[in-house]
């Protein structure tokens, strides 16, 4: 009994070719199906493959018994498996050559997983294995979200201590800043968190637009500011976040961990938050 390679049984017409055992097929050209034309060839339809012969030929098929074709199952079965292991080896190499590249990052990270569904969707593509690198701007994204989760979590460890009294230097960061108008024209105020975590409201002053303002890019930033020392909604952005340090007489409010403050002096830009400080 002989089967083709394909495991499909042979009777008829059988015969051996050298110490081979085989049967005849009839082949044609490919393009044509043997026809030597077709409606959608070019030179008057003539097949440009077979040149109109349609290419008839015979072609010997190699059979093999069941012994023979179990050995050669066998043996293709093998290499499909070896050649598996191989791409599973380069790609677990792959992958752990990533994980080394993000292993920082991983363990800031994960204890934030829980709560933060981004971090939590980073590190399940980082640890999936299916994706090995995270895109530069997910790897930016990632660092990002870790630092400032970082960041709130190191505030909730300092206790608020209480808001100064008196006059006093004072260092912090600043949370937000906004016009208010009253009897004086419209002013610029700021809420800075201090380094001991109470808060304090007060003027913001010209000595912090022109302190920042030298870190500013464009020179439209002096034109920008509007009269009594109120500055533009886009740039008054740029004050967020800025480490500063001032002088000021502060006022207590009901809140102990509050305070309020008139006309800051000596303000000047700390380095920590990456701003550059105004050389004068
Ligand atoms: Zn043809």
């Amino acid at each position: 009994m002989m089967y083709t390679r394909k495991g499909i049984k042979v009777t008829d017409g059988i015969i051996k070719n050298g110490n081979k055992y085989g049967y005849m097929v009839d082949c044609c050209c490919n393009r044509c199906g043997g026809a030597g034309w077709g409606p959608w060839f070019q030179d008057g339809g003539i097949c440009y493959a077979c040149r109109g012969s349609g290419g008839h030929h015979k072609k010997f098929v190699q059979l093999y018994t069941e012994d023979q074709l179990a050995k050669l199952n066998e043996r293709s079965e093998q290499r499909r498996i070896q050649k598996e292991a191989e791409r599973e080896a380069i790609r677990g190499a792959i992958r752990e050559q990533a994980l080394e590249h993000y292993n920082q990052i991983i363990q800031r990270a994960e204890p934030f997983a829980a709560e933060n569904s981004f971090i939590r969707n980073m590190l399940d593509t980082l640890h999936s294995g299916k994706y090995t690198r995270l895109s530069a701007k997910q790897e930016i994204a990632l660092h990002k979200a870790v630092e400032t989760q970082e960041a709130l979590k190191q505030q909730e460890d300092v206790p608020i201590g209480d808001a100064p009294k008196g006059k006093q230097t004072v260092s912090g960061i600043i949370l937000s800043v906004k016009n208010i108008e009253n009897r004086f024209g419209i002013q610029t105020k700021m809420l800075v968190r201090l380094d001991n975590q109470a808060t304090v409201y007060g003027t913001a002053g010209k000595a912090l637009f022109e302190q920042v303002s030298c870190t500013a890019e464009s020179e439209d930033f002096f034109n920008d500011q509007d009269y009594n020392g109120a500055y533009n909604a886009s740039y008054r952005v740029r004050f967020v976040g800025v480490r500063i340090k001032f002088d000021a007489d502060f006022e207590p409010s009901n809140d102990k961990n509050h305070a309020f403050f008139k006309r800051p002096t000596k303000l000047s830009v700390l380095p920590a938050t990456g701003a550059t400080p105004c050389e004068q």
